[in-house]
C-alpha cells in the first residue's frame, strides 16, 4: 500500500500523495512541532525509554550495533524484531535495553533517530497537528489524547499546543 511521506521519514496515516495544498499545512503543523525541539530540555525522567515502540531504521542497524559493542548478528537477532508492515522495532523495550540504571542511555551518541526527535517531531504527533490545522471541527487535545501527561514533555505540549494551533490556523491560508 502506498503511503504518503513528508520530508522523507513523517507516514501520513490514511493518505496515499501529498498535493501542493496539503504541503504548505504540512509545513505549518511541522513548525509547529519544530518549535518545541529546541524550546524546552528533556528532563531525562527516562519514561520514553519504557514504551514499545522504538523504531529503528534499517541505516541505523549497523551504527547502534556498533555502539552497543554487540557483533551484527547477535544485534540482528537479539535485539531488534521486524512487525508485519516491514518496520524494525527494539526488542527489549520496558525498559529499553540501552537504558542504564540512572536512566541514561547507553548509546546516546548513536541512538535511533526517533529517540532523538521525540515526542515532538514524530509521525504521529506531526499527523495530529496538520489535522487539526485543517478540520474545524478538530480538538487538538483530543487528537493527542494518546499522549501522557504524568511525562514532562509531553505535559508541556498538551498545555501550550491548542494556542500554537489556533495562531497557525487564523494565518492559515485557505484552499
Ligand atoms: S519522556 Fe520526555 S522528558 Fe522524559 S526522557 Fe523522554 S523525552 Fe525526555
Ligand atoms: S536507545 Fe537510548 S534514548 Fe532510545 S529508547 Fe533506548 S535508552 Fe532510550
Amino acid at each position: 500500500m502506498k503511503l504518503a511521506v513528508y520530508k522523507g521519514k513523517y507516514v501520513l496515516q490514511g493518505l496515499k500523495e501529498i498535493t501542493p495544498e496539503m504541503e504548505r499545512d504540512l509545513d505549518s503543523a511541522y513548525e509547529i512541532c519544530m518549535s518545541y525541539k529546541d524550546g524546552f530540555p528533556c528532563e531525562m525522567c527516562g519514561r520514553c525509554c519504557r514504551q514499545p515502540n522504538i523504531v529503528v531504521l534499517p541505516e541505523e542497524v549497523d551504527r547502534i550495533a556498533y555502539a552497543a559493542g554487540i557483533p551484527l548478528y547477535n544485534f540482528v537477532t537479539d535485539y531488534i524484531v521486524r512487525t508485519s508492515d516491514g518496520r524494525l522495532l527494539f526488542k527489549k523495550t520496558d525498559p529499553c535495553a540501552f537504558l542504564d540504571k540512572d536512566n541514561r542511555c547507553r548509546i546516546w551518541k548513536d541512538r535511533p533517530e526517533i529517540c532523538n526527535d521525540f515526542p515532538y517531531a514524530v509521525s504521529m504527533f506531526m499527523s495530529r497537528v496538520y489535522i487539526a490545522l485543517t478540520n474545524d471541527d478538530a480538538d487538538i487535545l483530543d487528537l493527542i489524547d494518546y499522549m501522557d501527561d504524568s511525562w514532562p514533555c509531553t505535559k508541556i505540549i498538551r498545555s501550550t499546543i491548542a494556542e500554537k494551533v489556533r495562531k497557525a490556523k487564523a494565518d492559515r491560508i485557505q484552499p
